[in-house]
């Protein structure tokens, strides 16, 4: 099998890379390094296993002849490349949006035109801000006014899922569409927000851990190995073609439960630093205060079940801590 992983040089594609070199598969990396890293793929591509079988472009998306070369040439494309994070998103407004409307319509033009099973990855950011849990994919969605950028990021990710969509009833494409709820794990960057990955490297450098807002707001974390499996166990499922599925853990914490967790685990002496969302991403930001997947929908195509727990997933980054920079603020589904 040949597989084509666009921002596979990201934390998530690089995993997912992996899985599938591990499964004996040829594997194509397009990863423009915006905000995935050579330091992700550096392993894939030095393993005397794999590096026969990994194949690395660094180039956009938006290049018409690269793609067209690639997906014609893979029998399965995952596209997760895409803008990251909420600050990353209000740092650069067009090119966001850019990224993730033209980027998506490129790859879905081009494995509509070849015939290749796809699967595109939106997130939980679509549901927007509700505050009942479980959110299930057949549940509205509720934005808060334009003037408030956040938004764009959850718009544009629903465009991606109706082009989606679109395609499968028109042209019958064969599209899975995930939406991911905050992933975790090794090689997770704080560069970009990522709210584990910050406050595990500030606990291990002794420094506050700035819990954001009055750190009430709560989330549930998923492995990225849990999500990896999910993304491969979906894409190979005919059923899934024109779905779209949550992909989470069930875990739900308050951010600042997890930050004592985290003080708690790492034997810091750190404190909690309580920032006011003003302060941290500009007076145009509203917050998600509650996200919880529902998973029955995943779990009855594909028996999904998230392996690793919330302690679990807190190891495995502390493992792999004293590599990963903590970087400034904002996302990861
Ligand atoms: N957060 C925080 N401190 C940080 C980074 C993030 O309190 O240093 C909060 C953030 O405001 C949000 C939650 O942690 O409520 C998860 O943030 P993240 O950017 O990881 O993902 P999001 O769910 O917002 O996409």
């Amino acid at each position: 099998m040949k597989v084509l992983i666009t921002g596979g040089a990201g934390f998530i594609g690089s995993h997912l890379a992996e899985a599938h070199l591990e499964k004996g598969d040829e594997v194509y990396v397009i990863d423009d390094l915006s905000t995935g890293s050579l330091e992700n793929i550096k392993e894939l591509q030095e393993n005397k296993d794999y590096r026969a079988r990994f194949f690395f472009s660094q180039d956009s998306i938006l290049n018409h002849e690269k793609m067209l070369e690639l997906v014609g040439i893979c029998n399965r494309v995952y596209h997760l490349a895409a803008a990251v994070g909420v600050l990353y998103v209000l740092e650069h407004p067009f090119g966001s949006i850019r990224t993730n409307i033209q980027g998506t319509e490129k790859v879905l033009e081009l494995c509509n035109k070849f015939k290749k099973r796809v699967l595109i990855t939106s997130s939980s950011e679509v549901y927007g801000k509700h505050v009942h849990a479980p959110l299930a994919e057949t549940d509205n969605i509720i934005y808060g006014p334009s003037s408030k950028f956040r938004w764009s990021y959850a718009a544009s990710k629903l465009m991606d899922e109706f082009m989606a969509l679109a395609y499968h009833r028109t042209n019958g494409l064969k599209v899975v569409i995930t939406r991911l709820f905050n992933t975790v794990g090794p090689r997770q960057t704080g560069a970009y927000g990522m709210v584990i990955p910050r406050l595990v490297g500030q606990a291990l450098m002794g420094q506050p851990l700035t819990v954001y807002g009055d750190g009430k707001q709560t989330r549930t974390f998923t492995y990225v190995k849990d999500v990896v499996k999910a993304l491969i166990g979906l894409i190979e499922n005919p059923e899934a073609m024109g779905e779209v599925f949550n992909v989470g853990g069930t875990e739900e914490i308050s951010i600042e439960a997890l930050a004592k967790k985290i003080i708690a685990m790492t034997g810091s002496s750190s404190k909690i630093e309580y920032v006011p969302y003003e302060v941290a991403f500009g007076k145009d930001f509203e917050d998600m205060q509650r996200r919880v997947p529902d998973i029955q929908k995943i779990k009855a195509y594909i028996g999904f079940q998230p392996k690793t727990d919330l302690d679990g997933i807190l190891k495995s980054v502390l493992a792999f801590g004293p590599k990963r920079p903590t970087g400034s603020t904002g996302k990861t589904g």
